[in-house]
């Protein structure tokens, strides 16, 4: 992970693309696939030759991930790496960016567990970043403790996915108790009312996991895809005791925050007409500021607006500083979606 960012701008913003295969019924109909990925350079093109609309361009990329890229590859080249900085005491943030129907929760959670407690060869990011991190303090005999949290962010307003079923909220409840963001007086914040769980195994973490996410699919079918249009937050806190050469004891603590974001197409399409997008609530703020945000430390333009939404908020202590980002930018090779991808690129691009 030594990409020149770490050196000549101090900011540590790794941009990767991933782009999906056709599926069925996009092979099945012959769609046009416009998208194609250079792997050993790092570039993503997309071409399209209509006779009064040419199209051709390329963005490069820190890596690039093609249609036959496996999900063990993506993990191994892309996420195993930032495992090692959480346990050295690092805050780390890994987002899927992207089109709905991109693969961005297919990336960061991916096929479900066999009845054997197994991995299938389709887990994502998150249950093998967990069994990673088990591997790994096991192996050192670490003495440690863990705590996860699992919201969704949604119109700004912050559901808890590991709330108790009789108060699972939904947004249109309103007798729901209020999950408030607070300032803690150092800069920081959090969230008045969240479940953290201590777990202590592998296994407790992938039950929490599963009834999270199943929760936010319930969500999705009650409140007509809400999910394209919610953020979900999946964060590890690993405190690890240490004891340096002269014999003192230390605590190190390291986080790692895991982001399923909203369709990408949530702020292109509200770009072109904010007025009725941001009257019928569509305008996705925390999509917005998180590019803003992301520029500002890129660029090291001073004013960061942490403070412009609650994602940003939220993930403050984990933007900018001593920390690791990595943006997995999602894409369809499709024809039909050619538009979208485009914004996507150029997005995930002007992160870099
Ligand atoms: P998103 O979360 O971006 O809306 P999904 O992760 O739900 O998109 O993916 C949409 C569909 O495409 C799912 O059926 C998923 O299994 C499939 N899919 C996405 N990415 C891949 C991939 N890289 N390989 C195979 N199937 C994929
Ligand atoms: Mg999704």
């Amino acid at each position: 992970y030594n990409n020149k960012h770490d050196k000549d701008k101090g900011v540590n913003v790794q941009v990767l693309l991933r782009c999906r295969p056709l599926n069925e019924d996009e092979t099945r109909v012959n769609t046009p696939v416009v998208i194609s990925c250079n792997e050993a350079r790092r570039e993503v093109s997309a071409v399209q030759n209509i006779a009064n609309k040419q199209i051709d361009k390329t963005f490069a990329f820190d890596k690039v991930f093609g249609p036959a890229s496996q999900q063990k590859e993506l993990y191994d080249q892309a996420v195993s790496p930032i495992v090692y900085e959480v346990l050295e005491g690092y805050n780390c943030t890994i987002f899927a960016y992207g089109q709905t129907g991109t693969g961005k929760t297919y990336t960061m959670e991916g096929g479900a567990r066999k009845k054997n407690g197994e991995f299938p060869s389709d887990a994502g990011v998150i249950p093998r970043a967990v069994k990673q991190i088990f591997d790994i303090l096991e192996a050192q005999n670490a003495e440690y403790n863990m705590k996860v949290t699992f919201l969704e962010l949604y119109n700004e307003e912050i559901t808890d996915l590991l709330a108790p079923e009789e108060t699972v909220k939904f947004v249109d409840d309103k007798s729901k108790k209020p999950i408030a963001l607070m300032e803690d007086g150092k800069g920081g914040v959090f969230v008045r009312g969240l479940e953290e769980e201590i777990v202590c195994t592998a296994n407790e973490i992938y039950k929490i996991l599963e009834k999270g996410s199943a929760k936010r699919r319930t969500a999705e079918t009650l409140l007509n895809k809400q999910s394209s249009r919610s953020h979900s937050i999946f964060s590890i806190t690993i405190h690890i005791k240490e004891c340096t050469p002269e014999g003192e004891e230390m605590i190190k603590c390291g986080k790692l925050n895991l982001v399923d974001l909203a369709g990408s197409e949530n702020i292109s399409r509200s770009g072109a007409r904010e007025g009725r997008a941001r009257e019928a609530g569509e305008i996705n703020k925390s999509l917005l500021t998180l590019g803003r945000v992301i520029n500002a430390l890129v660029e090291h333009s001073g004013h960061v607006p942490y403070r412009d939404s609650k994602l940003t908020r939220l993930l403050r202590d984990s933007l900018g500083g001593k920390t690791k980002t990595c943006i997995i930018a999602t894409i369809s090779p499709s024809i039909h979606c050619l538009e979208e991808t485009l914004s996507t690129l150029d997005y995930a691009h002007r992160a870099k």
